[in-house]
């Protein structure tokens, strides 16, 4: 572009700057004049350039694609956007880290976040997932807990191993979560490398009224590739920016990344009988009980063009589900349908569902008005609902999906026990059928790393145990490594037959 072709450079109010180098003073080395509209406004503008970082998940990067319907899925959902096979949706991912601020390390030992925006016909349909099938805790009331074990300490601002192994072994629940985050699955080599999941149970109701609970698995096409611990460490030194890098890289050179949404599906009925609680988010359904079948790919290929008002505004909220589509009983995600718009309220203001990014496809007929930045307005409609002026009304053939409670009491109580259920079988099913010797060798060496830096020998016994009811082989290969003796290492023995998994023994459900 030729000096002529270049714009001016204007006030924020499209006024002609008269300088980009010099402010306006009395005489060239007289005080600077309060009348410098234009440099006041710039150092202004300046000072309020951050909106206050996610709570978690502030680390991140994203991208655009789109989401393709494979397999006729209308027995099982209505959903508008899954109506059709060859169907696409318009996509926006956004993977991220949870415990670390803004600017920190994309490689560190952290789940990652999966976090899928659809623009569907029907409204934004939000799976705000992880790359785990699984979470720490079941109960929301533990979540600011169980953040703050993982976030910086009040008195030093220093993150606390003791903090997180005094949680974790306090709450059971999360052992199943541990075992992954300390596998190397917990330190992806890309985001591109890793699977995604919705976690939590969610219901799909089919056009005739049908139901089914259903479980999300968005597969990697990439396959799946995780750092060492020494090579993720490194990797924090050598390029703290990795996974950003790497992603918008492979996608600017026209490599899009691909993934294949798998579901498991299992008839509304079988959820009272079912071995496990199948709304337990420390749980998964076994494969072999709901086998995943495929219906859908998802592919990232157009890279943000601006982070700040697409990756830094994205408003991600589980409470956004298009019809054919509910939560469940997943406490969990019951108390997120609640938290996500309230911190988006916060941090980026009452209206960010008119941000560009956040704004739906679909068109906006609401009753909501005004406020900080309200960029839309409905114009001289009314009001208020009922109305005889015209103003839109709710169409009741989009009834909410929802279950049914009868009669129960109200109780601040664990969810029931279903027949299998415990807080260690399933990490140890993982330990003893699914990881491999390197696997195993890797945990268990991860496992003692984190737990032998500044960590009290009260706690650390403590760990012992709570990998000891995991499976007893991978405790005793756990103390030898918090000893000294072992290291954690040599043996790659699958474990061992007699662990107390399915005992009960505190499972604290
Ligand atoms: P399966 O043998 O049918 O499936 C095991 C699954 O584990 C694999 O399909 C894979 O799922 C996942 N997996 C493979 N390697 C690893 C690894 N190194 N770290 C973590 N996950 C891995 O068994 P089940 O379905 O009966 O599950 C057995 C155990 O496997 C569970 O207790 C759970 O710990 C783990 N698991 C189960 C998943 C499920 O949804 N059923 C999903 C992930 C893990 P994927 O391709 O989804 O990663």
């Amino acid at each position: 572009m030729s000096d002529s072709e270049r714009p001016h450079t204007t006030t924020d109010a499209g006024i002609p700057a008269p300088s980009d180098e010099h402010s306006l003073t009395v005489g060239p080395n007289g005080p600077i004049l309060l009348q410098d509209h234009y440099v006041v406004q710039k150092m202004a503008q300046f000072n309020r350039e951050r909106v206050p970082e996610r709570v978690v998940h502030a680390k991140g990067g994203a991208a655009h694609g789109f989401f393709e319907v494979t397999e006729d899925v209308t027995q099982y959902t209505k959903a508008d956007f899954l109506s059709q096979v060859g169907k696409r949706t318009p996509v926006f991912l956004r993977f991220s880290t949870v415990a670390g601020e803004l600017g920190s390390a994309d490689t560190v030992r952290d789940p990652r976040g999966f976090a899928i925006k659809f623009y569907t016909d029907h409204g934004n349909y939000d799976l705000v997932g992880n790359n785990t099938p699984i979470f720490f805790i079941r109960d929301p009331s533990k979540f600011s807990d169980f953040i703050h074990s993982q976030k910086r300490m009040p008195d030093t601002n220093l993150r606390s191993n003791e903090a997180q192994w005094d949680f974790w072994t306090l709450s059971p629940e999360s052992a199943h979560q541990v075992s992954f985050l300390m596998s190397d699955r917990g330190t992806p080599r890309t985001w591109r490398n890793q699977n995604g999941y919705g976690s939590h149970t969610f219901l799909w109701e089919n056009a005739g009224g049908e139901k089914f609970w259903v479980k999300y698995h968005f597969k990697t096409v990439q396959g799946i590739d995780t750092f060492s611990d020494a090579e993720a460490k490194s990797m924090v030194a050598e390029e703290p920016d990795f996974h950003l890098r790497d992603l918008f890289e492979s996608i600017a050179k026209g490599d899009a990344p691909e993934w294949r949404l798998e579901m498991q599906i299992m008839p509304f009925a079988d959820a009272p009988d079912y071995r496990f609680n199948p709304f337990d988010l420390t749980k998964v359904w076994p494969h072999g009980d709901y086998p995943p079948i495929t219906i859908g790919r998802m592919v990232l290929d157009r890279n943000p063009e601006n982070y700040f008002a697409e990756v830094e505004q994205a408003a991600f909220e589980p409470a956004n589900l298009v019809p054919g589509i509910g939560p469940s009983p997943d406490k969990m995600l019951l108390g997120r349908l609640f938290s996500y718009p309230d911190t988006h309220r916060y941090r980026i203001g009452p209206n960010y569902l008119q941000l560009p990014i956040n704004r739906p496809k679909a068109e906006v007929h609401s009753y909501n008005k005004d406020g900080a930045m309200r960029y839309s307005h409905a114009g001289n409609q009314p009001v208020y609902a009922p109305n005889s002026f015209g103003g839109p009304r709710a169409d009741g053939s989009f009834p909410d999906t929802t279950w049914g409670v009868e009669g129960a009491e109200m109780v601040r109580h664990a969810y029931t026990l279903h027949s299998e259920d415990d807080d260690f079988g399933q990490p140890g099913t993982l330990w003893r059928k699914v990881l491999s010797d390197t696997d195993r060798e890797h945990l268990v060496s991860n496992i003692v790393g984190h737990a032998t830096t500044k960590v009290s020998p009260e706690i650390q016994q403590r760990v012992v145990q709570y990998w000891t009811n995991v499976d007893s082989d991978l405790g005793a290969r756990v103390a030898a490594g918090i000893a000294g003796t072992d290291g954690g290492a040599t043996s790659a023995n699958g474990g061992s037959a007699d662990s107390p998994v399915g005992t009960g023994a505190s499972t604290g459900l």
